[in-house]
């Protein structure tokens, strides 16, 4: 069988949802959209049921996934819903919505449905990506409120640089989102995880963790005490000596600047480990910290073993996990942890 395989460690997924809330205090949604950022929606959630204040998914389909396979917890639609049909399956299942846009409440008002829906209303309060602008979110709220069907309405909103502890936007979207609520009222919901970790003013009803879930800190480099959910492993499927000049590897752009034993390991750009990273990204063989040299194939790639003289065949290779953060290769790789973990795919989920 092939080595490459993501092992995931729940309990490290339930140390960091309960650090996430105490970090918070109130209530928090697990972020579990993506297929749990890569991590697997079923499992995760699964592992997460017993103590969980719910899940939050991007769209239905994610959901109807979770409750299929017996999840009960409350279940909140990001991006909400796109068309009026999927209103009684949002029914039907008992989801939470979000509404950020008025073509939303023309559907809600157009298919009156039959139970009471609970509505996360969204304020756009600086990110302008989603949300009701400030000035309209009264109107929005009154005629979600006139509508009849709607039973609770929880305000909400979304920051743009929580991870960015030096920068003074996040206060300034909780003030702004604060100024457009002022009058009205219920549940607020304003935390990601950077601002879970990062800006305590910003904690009120409900947490909406996602990353820091899975152990990928939003501010690395502060202790925050989150534990690595996924370790991306594989392992030496042969190992080979080079002379000093050759090259190696795609477009040759390693050259062995001395005889160098390369390890060839069965993990590529097709498994979700990016190509774009450069020679000398860190790798851990059997624990031991060594360099990536050579570019990275679509289901190889290839390790400098020279200084590694008990690596052998089928030695242990991590890719990323406890001894290489995920985010230690996002930045290899010009990009954030996110990403990698959500593009995981073609290598084994193992679940510890
Ligand atoms: N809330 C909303 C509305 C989101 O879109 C996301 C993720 O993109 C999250 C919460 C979780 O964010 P993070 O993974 O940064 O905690």
């Amino acid at each position: 069988m092939r080595p490459a395989r993501a092992l995931i460690d729940l309990d490290a997924l339930r140390h960091n949802y309960r650090l996430a809330r105490s970090r918070h205090g109130g209530r928090a949604l697990a972020v579990v959209k993506a297929n749990a950022y890569g991590h697997g929606a079923v499992a995760c959630a699964r592992a997460l049921a017993p103590e969980v204040d719910g899940f939050a998914v991007a769209f239905l389909e994610e959901a109807l996934e979770l409750r299929e396979a017996g999840i009960e917890q409350p279940i909140l639609l990001l991006e909400g819903i796109f068309a009026a049909d999927e209103l009684d399956e949002v029914v039907r299942h008992d989801l939470w919505m979000v509404v950020h846009h008025a073509e939303q409440i023309r559907i809600i008002d157009h298919a009156k449905p039959a139970l009471p829906l609970d509505v996360w209303l969204k304020v756009n309060s600086g990110m302008n990506r989603a949300g009701f602008m400030p000035h309209e979110l009264r109107a929005a709220w009154q005629r979600l409120k006139d509508n009849g069907r709607v039973g609770s309405i929880t305000l909400m909103t979304h920051f743009a640089r929580a991870d960015e502890p030096h920068v003074l936007s996040t206060p300034e979207q909780v003030a702004a989102f604060d100024s457009a609520t002022r009058d009205l009222p219920g549940p607020r919901s304003l935390a990601n995880s950077g601002a879970i970790l990062g800006w305590p003013d910003a904690h009120r009803d409900w947490a909406r963790p996602g990353i820091l879930l899975y152990g990928a800190d939003p501010m690395p480099g502060e202790p925050h005490g989150l534990r690595p959910v996924m370790t991306l492993e594989s392992a030496i499927m042969a190992i080979r000596e080079i002379p000093a000049g050759a090259p190696l590897g795609y477009g040759a752009r390693f050259r062995a600047e001395r005889a160098t034993r390369v390890g060839l390991v069965a993990m590529g750009y097709a498994d979700g480990y990016p190509r774009t990273v450069p020679d000398g990204t860190p790798v851990a063989v059997d624990g031991i910290r060594t360099r990536l040299i050579g570019r990275v194939s679509m289901d190889m790639l290839t390790v400098d073993l020279t200084d590694l003289p008990d690596a052998k065949l089928g030695s242990r290779v991590e890719l990323w996990g406890n001894n290489v953060p995920v985010n230690r290769i996002a930045a290899a790789a010009n990009t954030i942890s996110y990403e990698l973990l959500c593009n995981v795919k073609r290598v084994r989920l193992e679940y510890t």
